[in-house]
């Protein structure tokens, strides 16, 4: 067996952080025990109808994939089905770009809605319908106070609000009034349409809540057919109970609105599904809001919405996450009643774990270190066999090709090296991956910067393929290319995107941005690939041979420089190796 103790070229052995539990099948949850219950009982007559249901103001991110996987999971493993469900009932932010870039991120992590494609404002109509029926049974009525006066009247926790002046207009005055509001004879904010509920419940939800508001918005479906918008609360419920939903999946936060919810669909005695709320998806070193992460767009803070370093599908896309990557995390994150915070590393380690069986080794140098092989023919070029994958034989391999001047990695060399130190230094020898042996015989050095700028080394042609035949070993194997014919690339690396685990941690009168980290991003413009790369399509993934997984950018990339993300490193063993030593050194200190 090669030795491969330096070439950290593995996530073998790597343990899943904390709370991970197996990837398959999806373990249960509280959600699918209440299904499983209701199959028994025929609650639902066997049925089980989920949707997805986003505004499209915004990209998806990590927590709408949480949602998504629960949604279309739970159908399809009870037989079921999911609507994909645009939630579009406030004009000013949405839009047909939203609306596209949705479906493409439900698409991509694998899920399918068939025909049934829906938006709230296909139902605007039969949502005005309900409105008029709730006035005509004395339940809704036109409320002309403003929006600070609404405000103002409506208490607060601990006192009851008050009754608006208008809460007593008759049937007829009411239906009247909210024919003129659709009519488009009043200007926004001066009535909206309230139900007539309690003033004094203790769920400050239900106390009169808006149901409709005038807002002479262009909308992009319904252009300017409609000057009166419904509320979220109103829609929801009607939206789902008009495609038949089963379960009606939200999160946490939207607990109170349940009353509502089933108020609403009780009133008017219509198919009434049941609203289950579940903790959202939190992850260490990133926000998961849109109005957050829109802050991050438009104040420039990032590359737009695919920005590699965004929490955004369409930004662990561009990165090189994969679909299954998601699922599977989505699957061991699991489905709670409680909010918590899952770690990065967890979503890292899916990455990982994944990538090492798809994924392609390859040799590529980040900071080239020119090495001359001074005993190797000038001119001569050898093509050596590479394995493409040693987790998966049936991947293959390549020809690489090897002559006498290559580039290593500057980082691979030590002037004065450690003991331990198992890569190049003067006067050891190491072995370069599916090459040669090579020993370190001089260091170049630029006259005036004092900068190393060559190394001069001898191979031992005995080595061929990287093995010795006198059964002599050595420790550290290194990645390299043949500088004649390595290909130029620039390589993105990308930190977190916050330097503190909960980046809404904040100061008083600061914002989360304050915790932005300005070392995300570290662009490598002279890098060398292996020459085959040069023609690596836009969105492949590979695992560069010690450094880690990497794609090939879609937005940057051109015919004459790939750029290449860097999606997720290898665990580094060095470092580790490092990081004992020291913590040695200070025990020892301290005996
Ligand atoms: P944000 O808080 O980012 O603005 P949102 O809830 O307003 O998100 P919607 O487009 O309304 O965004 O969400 C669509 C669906 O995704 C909803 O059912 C919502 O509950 C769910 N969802 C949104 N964020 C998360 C999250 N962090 N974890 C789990 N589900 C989420
Ligand atoms: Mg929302």
């Amino acid at each position: 067996m090669e030795n491969s103790k330096d070439t950290h070229d593995t996530t073998k052995g790597e343990k899943p952080p904390e709370s991970a539990g197996s990837s398959t099948p999806a373990p249960p949850n509280f959600i699918r025990a209440i299904i499983d219950e209701e199959m028994k009982t025929g609650r639902w007559g066997g049925r089980v109808m989920t949707r997805f249901p986003p505004e499209p103001n915004g990209y998806l991110h990590m927590g709408h994939a949480k949602s998504i996987c629960l949604n279309f999971g739970l159908a399809a493993d009870y037989g079921g089905l999911c609507n994909l469900r645009f939630d579009d009932t406030d004009p000013a932010k949405e839009s047909v770009e939203f609306v596209e870039s949705i479906k493409a991120d439900v698409r991509w992590l694998g899920f399918d809605w068939d025909d049934r494609q829906y938006a709230a404002s296909d139902y605007f109509e039969q949502i005005y319908g309900y409105a008029v029926q709730l006035i005509q049974e004395g339940k809704a009525y036109v409320d002309s106070l403003s929006a600070e006066e609404i405000r103002q009247y409506r208490g607060t926790l601990t006192e009851p609000g008050r009754e608006s002046p208008y809460r007593n207009r008759s049937i007829e005055e009411n239906r009247d009034l909210f024919a003129r509001m659709r009519a488009g004879e009043f200007e926004d904010g001066t009535h909206v349409l309230r139900a007539k509920i309690d003033m004094a419940s203790p769920n400050l939800l239900m106390r009169d809540p808006t149901l409709y508001r005038i807002k002479h918005v262009h909308h992009y479906r319904t252009g300017d057919k409609w000057c009166i918008y419904p509320m979220y609360d109103f829609t929801h419920c009607l939206s789902d109970s008009v495609e038949g939903i089963t379960h009606s999946l939200c999160t946490l936060e939207f607990e109170n609105n349940r009353e509502l919810y089933d108020w609403v669909l009780d009133r008017l005695k219509v198919y009434h599904p049941q609203q289950i709320e579940f903790a959202r998806l939190n992850l260490t070193y990133t926000v998961l809001s849109k109005r957050k992460l829109i802050t991050l767009v438009d104040g420039g803070y990032v590359d737009g919405w695919d920005d590699p370093r965004m929490p955004t599908i369409s930004g662990i896309r561009r990165r090189g996450y994969t679909p299954s990557a998601i699922r599977n995390f989505c699957d061991r994150i699991g489905v709670a009643k409680s909010n918590s915070t899952v770690d990065m590393a967890l979503l890292e380690y899916c990455v990982r774990e994944d990538l090492n069986k798809s994924a392609p080794r390859v040799m590529a140098v980040l900071h080239p270190l020119k090495v001359v092989i001074t005993n190797y023919p000038e001119g001569q070029v050898e093509e050596l066999e590479a394995e493409n994958n040693p987790e998966d034989p049936a991947m293959g391999s390549r020809m690489l090709p090897f002559s006498r001047v290559l580039y290593v990695e500057r980082g691979d060399f030590r002037e004065d090296a450690p003991r331990k130190w198992f890569r190049l230094a003067p006067g050891r020898e190491v072995r370069l991956k599916h090459a040669y042996y090579i020993t370190c015989t001089e260091v170049i050095k630029d006259e005036t910067t004092g900068e190393i700028v060559e190394l001069r080394c001898t191979y031992d042609p005995q080595t061929r393929g990287g093995w010795s035949q006198d059964g002599r070993k050595v420790k550290g194997t290194l990645h390299w290319v043949s500088a004649a014919h390595a290909v130029e690339a620039e390589v993105r690396l990308y930190e977190n995107l916050f330097t503190r685990e909960n980046p809404n941690d904040v100061e008083e009168g600061k914002d989360f941005t304050g915790h932005i980290n300005p070392d995300s991003l570290d662009v490598l413009t002279a890098c060398r690939v292996e020459p085959g790369l040069a023609a690596a399509p836009p969105g492949s993934r590979y695992q560069f041979l010690r450094l880690g997984y990497f794609c090939v950018d879609t937005k940057y990339t051109t015919a004459r420089k790939p750029v290449f993300n860097r999606t997720v490193t290898l665990k580094d063993t060095w470092a580790k190796i490092d990081k004992a030593q020291k913590q040695k050194k200070s025990s020892d200190r301290r005996r």
